[in-house]
């Protein structure tokens, strides 16, 4: 089931790997594939290296409905995420280095493009820590999503939210290179947020596209 959509998420993979994006076995992708069943990457296996038969298909509660492998260890985290947030369809989680950065020093990212605000509701606040794979950080993440498509996990890595997959992809390359433009900021000890104002403007502007989109998805 769902061939060209397994397909599409090996080769978001490979170019993740490519990108410094996520490295090894680490990182985890998953799709609403339908109403009943979401596609989402094994665990443990070296994910650039994955092939359309290795990925998973599992209920909403989380059951396997096809494949031979365990699927990803962060499976809670992606299910919570769907159960909260109606709007979002597709989940990137990747060990980047900038908001890896971000997760050790455990600060947020503030808003400091405006391609932030607009694109991802501002802000990218960080989890309060908890073990990988675990019920508490499934809850802490979904706790700072709130409003926004992207998280951080502390001493971690970083989870990127879109209504596609290639919503999601977008989300996590804007987070990343945000969150490298904001540490070498720092180290010149000068870092100018956006105005308040223009931050408060912009996040509304977020709010109703996604609540739009989620109207027209209602609608078809
Ligand atoms: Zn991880």
């Amino acid at each position: 089931m769902y061939e060209d959509l397994k397909k599409r998420i090996v080769e978001v993979l490979v170019y993740l790997e490519s990108k410094g994006l996520n490295y090894g076995r680490s990182g985890n992708i998953s799709v609403r594939a339908s109403g009943e069943h979401i596609v989402i990457t094994p665990s443990g296996l070296v994910k650039s290296k994955l092939k359309p038969e290795d990925l998973v298909i599992v209920d909403y509660n989380g059951e396997i409905v096809e494949g031979f492998n365990k699927p990803s260890s962060e499976l809670p985290l992606h299910l919570a995420i769907y159960r909260a947030y109606e709007y979002f369809n597709a989940i990137i989680h990747a060990h980047s280095i900038y908001t890896g950065i971000l997760s050790v020093m455990r600060e947020p990212l503030p808003p400091i493009l405006e391609e932030m605000t607009i694109y991802l509701g501002g802000d990218i606040r960080v989890a309060d820590y908890a073990p990988f794979g675990t019920r508490e950080l499934a809850e802490n993440s979904v706790e700072a999503l709130r409003n926004r498509k992207a998280v951080i996990l502390a001493n971690h890595g970083v989870v990127a939210c879109g209504i596609d997959l290639e919503d999601a992809l977008e989300v996590l390359e804007l987070v990343e290179r945000a969150a490298q433009i904001y540490v070498f900021s720092r180290l010149t000890g000068r870092v100018t947020t956006l105005p308040i104002d223009v931050v408060e403007h912009q996040k509304k502007i977020f709010l109703e596209r996604i609540k739009l989109r989620k109207e027209q998805e209602v609608s078809e």
